[in-house]
Parts: C-alpha cells; structure tokens; sequence
C-alpha cells in the first residue's frame, strides 16, 4: 500500500457548484489529487476555479448547470456525457433560504428543494448511468449538519439535506455490488458566502463558536481531505456512509 491509493490520475471529476466556497476548493482539491475536472454552475463565472485547476497541471471544462431547473439537466448532461466519461460526481452546489416557516412562500420551498435535492438526484441519475455500465464510479453528495440536525428557520435546507443522506443510503444500497460507492461529506460550519449572514451575525457567530469543538470556523479546504478519500480508490469498501467533517460539533 503506498499514497496511491488516493490518487486520482486519469480520473474526471464533476462538481456542481464550483463557482466559490467549498466546491471550488474540492475542484481544486481534486485536480491537486490527480484528476481533470469539469465544472459547473448556474452563472458565467467559472473562470477563477478554471484556472486555479488549471495550476495544478490539469484539465478544466465548464458548463453551465442550472439546478433551478431540474428537468433542463437531462439535456446538459448529455452534451457533457457526449465530450466525457464523468468518473466521479460531486453533488456539491447548494443554496438556503432562512426565514420562519410560517412565512415561507411554496416557491421558496421549491427552489431550495429543487438546488439542493431535486437536482442532485437527477444529476445522479444521468451520470450513474455510464458508471453502471463500466461497474465503477464515486458519488460524493455534499450534505450538512442539517441532514442529523433541525437547524433554526431553515426548514427547507434541513429537509432536503436529510432527504440527500437519506438517498446517499438508498443508492448505496442499490449500486454497493455494482462497482459504484455513494457517500455524502457534512460539512460543519464553513465560512463562505452561505454562511456570511451568520458570520455577520454577532449573537448567532458567538454561539456557533461556543458550539464548535475545534473552537474555530472551517475553511473550505477543511473537506478537501475527505472528498479526495471518498473519490478515490481508498473508499473503495466505502459506501452509504455521512462524513461529518465539522471540526467536532456532532460528537459534543
Ligand atoms: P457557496 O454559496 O460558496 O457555494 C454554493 C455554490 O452553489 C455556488 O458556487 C453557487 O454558484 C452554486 N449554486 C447556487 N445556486 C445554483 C443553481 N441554481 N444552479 C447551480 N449552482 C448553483 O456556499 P458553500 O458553503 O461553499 O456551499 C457548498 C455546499 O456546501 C452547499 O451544498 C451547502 O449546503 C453545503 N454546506 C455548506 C456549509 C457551510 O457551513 N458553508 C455547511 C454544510 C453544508
């Protein structure tokens, strides 16, 4: 056994969301393992995370995904599907809307469900179809500590993070003797442009700081470790499983 069993060399990764934050940082983490990767997001703004790619001496392909549109996606990933084989899928990109439930508009429901769940399994779908046919591929969904947690006036948020662990295990279950692990990663708090209200935030920032074991916020490159495990052959025997990477929050 040496280091290689965590390469991804000759590997092609796709992260929905790769625009900031921690999508960018797992593209990157990614490319520094070895893999080419494609990018996506739901603007024309892919070029920094293109050429941070790029840096590490590999390959970076973007494509505009918008997972608003969940039923648009077929399409686009047949065009992406055409130009690559698409090894491992990052379910990363994601959104919030926080506000008290009883003044949640249906729509603001549905296009928190449609970002982060919805769209997620759809992609699923397109690029587990190839991987079925070659018994090989990683599925790698960024859940939360709202998929164990009820979170506070994030109804919509907690609800489709739980749903994404609960299809990380139902797919699992499915495709687990077919060559094709899926796991999910849940961040703890990360500071990115999601979090900023929170940061901002002196009353809730005291509290999560209080709350978090480590006694600090994580950095987008804190999930680079375990993105690049569950994306490469050391997980092999891995699947179905929630990695919490949230600096101890869960344990306290
Ligand atoms: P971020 O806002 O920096 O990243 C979200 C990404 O999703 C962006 O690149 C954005 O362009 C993309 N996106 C938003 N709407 C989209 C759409 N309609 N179509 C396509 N892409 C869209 O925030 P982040 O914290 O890096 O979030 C990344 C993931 O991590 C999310 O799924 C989030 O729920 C999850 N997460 C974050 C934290 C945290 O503390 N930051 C904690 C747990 C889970």
């Amino acid at each position: 056994m040496s280091l290689s069993i965590f390469s991804l060399a000759g590997k092609t990764a796709l992260v929905t969301g790769a625009r900031s934050g921690i999508g960018q940082a797992i593209a990157v983490g990614l490319a520094g393992a070895g893999a080419d990767v494609i990018l996506t997001g739901h603007q024309d703004n892919l070029q920094e995370t293109e050429e941070l790619v790029r840096q590490t001496g590999q390959q970076a392909f973007s494509y505009q995904l918008d997972l608003e549109h969940p039923a648009s996606l077929p399409e686009a990933c047949r065009e992406i599907l055409a130009k690559h084989q698409v090894d491992i899928l990052i379910n990363n990109a994601g959104i919030t809307i926080r506000k008290p439930a009883a003044n949640l508009a249906y729509e603001e429901w549905s296009k928190v469900m449609d970002v982060n769940l919805n769209s997620a399994f759809v992609l699923i779908q397109q690029f587990a179809g190839p991987m079925l046919e070659r018994h090989s591929g990683k599925i790698v969904n960024i859940a939360s500590l709202s998929s164990f947690q009820g979170g506070i006036t994030v109804a919509p948020y907690t609800a489709s993070k739980s749903a994404l662990a609960g299809i990380t295990r139902a797919l699992s279950n499915e495709w687990a003797s077919q060559g094709i692990q899926v796991n999910a990663i849940a961040p703890g708090y990360v500071q990115t442009n999601l979090t900023q209200p929170l940061v901002e935030n002196p009353v809730r920032n005291s509290g999560i700081m209080a709350r978090i074991p480590a006694g600090r916020w994580g950095r987008p490159e804190d999930l680079v470790g375990a993105a690049i495990f569950l994306a490469s052959g050391a997980s092999d025997f891995v699947t179905g499983h929630v990695l919490a990477v949230d600096g101890g929050w869960l344990a306290w």
